[in-house]
């Protein structure tokens, strides 16, 4: 076997400051060497250099200030990382060519940095993994995870227990993965954790780095970078905390898909404040009205527990008012399921399971009626869908509306021809409950 000879990526590597620096230096040069980077002592030789900082002092600093500008200068290619990183934009403000900054302790996003700048090797020959990870979906869309855990405390919920409090992932971490799945091929990125819109509040939405640039580690920022990548950006999981109101300029510029997939649960102020969920319904609905008034062609998705323990008959009917009044486009809706360890478990009222169920079904035919006039409001108009599937008898695809696997789909009739992961114009001629009918524009 003809095995060509690739360069092994090289990196220099420049450390300056106290011993808990030295041990983040270490850290970063194991990582390095585990994902196969060579090191080098020369700046002629590396392809590029990290400078490990202090800012300790001012003469730390003045050191470190000339470490960096001789990096620049022999090499050209330079990371900052380290305590001068974290001093504001004292390193950008002097030399605005170096490729990332970050402060100390931040190997993910040194890595990510160096990832970005100067990616790993990757030899077929070796590597099992490809640089976007293996992925359960088709090539043409890709779930990105940018936490784990959750800090709310839902009473019928045990997610914080098995999985603990809230932990993002780095910015520049989650972006580098975007950015490899773009490249990849992916049209569509769905946005997903316990809790999206809390993304950043455990860092106390500390500065990140992306393409060399500061960022917080919070969802606006990381949806606005997301939304530069050219492709589709779903939204899921949206805990409605005030800060989601931010989000729909983005949606009104078409930075990120019009589409909110927020889990309100309940109508009821009572039952939320038992669920330990946010109860002011009144409020729910004005935000609903003000968010269509910034994005008239806004998706809300949104789930709902039946029968949860102590509902009343007219409790359960003012969740059915509640959907009349929000016209949700698309519902969810589980019967309450006494999960073992749940707060909610132990509290009085348990409803038999025949009338969770029965509740579970009512819901879901009231909200029938709500989805199909809302679907039938589309028909005529000329939309954007992305193709998911072609046959002999057309294309299967799905609009800014429909998420995979939960929401309805676009069977495009004349879409034969159409290629699986293109985009298309089509215009929309009928729905059913669920989907839509259309043809090519
Ligand atoms: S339901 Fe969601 S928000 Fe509530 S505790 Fe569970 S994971 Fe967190």
């Amino acid at each position: 076997m003809n095995k060509k000879k690739l360069k092994v990526p090289t990196v220099g590597f420049v450390s300056l400051g106290c011993p808990k620096a030295t041990v983040d230096a270490e850290l970063i040069l194991t990582r390095l060497r585990a994902e196969g980077y060579a090191i080098s002592p020369s700046y002629a030789e590396a392809d590029l250099v990290v400078v490990n900082t202090c800012g300790f002092i001012d003469a730390a600093v003045e050191e470190s200030l000339e470490a960096i500008g001789e990096a620049l200068s022999e090499n050209g290619r330079v990371i900052v990382t380290g305590c001068l990183g974290a001093k504001g934009d004292v390193v950008i403000s002097n030399y605005p060519k170096v490729l990332a900054v970050t402060g100390p302790h931040a190997l993910p996003e040194v890595m990510a940095a160096v990832h970005q700048h100067l990616p790993p090797l990757h030899d077929p020959f070796v590597d099992l993994v490809p640089p976007q990870g293996i992925k359960l979906t088709p090539e043409h869309y890709a779930y990105l995870k940018i936490s784990e855990g959750c800090n709310h405390r839902c009473s019928f919920c045990i997610i914080p227990s098995l999985r603990g409090d809230l932990v993002s992932r780095p910015l520049g971490e989650v972006m580098q993965e975007a950015e490899n799945l773009v490249d990849a091929g992916v049209k569509e990125l769905l946005i997903v954790s316990q809790d999206t819109s809390a993304y950043g509040v455990d860092v106390r939405y500390r500065t990140g780095f992306w393409g060399g640039r500061p960022m917080k580690t919070r969802l606006f920022e990381l949806a606005s970078a997301l939304g530069d990548l050219g492709v589709w950006v779903r939204l899921h999981y949206v805990y409605p905390y005030p800060s989601v109101d931010d989000l729909l300029p983005l949606m009104a510029e078409g930075r990120v898909l019009p589409y909110l997939d927020v889990p309100f649960q309940h109508a009821s102020p009572r039952l939320l404040k038992l669920m330990k969920r946010p109860g002011d319904i009144e409020r729910t609905l004005d935000r609903i009205a003000a968010w269509r008034r910034v994005v008239p062609d806004l998706t809300i998705r949104s789930t709902f527990i039946t029968g949860f323990p102590g509902e009343t008959e007219r409790e359960f009917d003012e969740l059915l008012q509640f959907l009349d009044a929000a016209e949700l486009d698309r519902v969810g809706a589980f019967a309450y399921s006494p999960v073992d360890g749940a707060a909610a478990n132990e509290l009085p009222g348990a409803l038999p399971e025949q009338t969770r169920e029965e509740r579970r079904m009512r819901l879901m035919q009231h909200q029938e009626d709500i989805s199909t006039r809302r679907l039938e409001a589309k028909i005529g108009r000329t939309i954007t869908v992305l193709i998911d599937d072609v046959d002999e008898e057309g294309a299967v695809a799905r609009s800014t509306a429909d998420a995979p696997e939960i929401d309805g789909l676009v069977y495009i009739t004349d879409g034969e021809e159409l290629e699986v992961g293109e985009f298309a114009t089509v215009t929309v001629t009928d729905c059913d409950v669920h989907d839509l009918y259309a043809v090519l524009a």
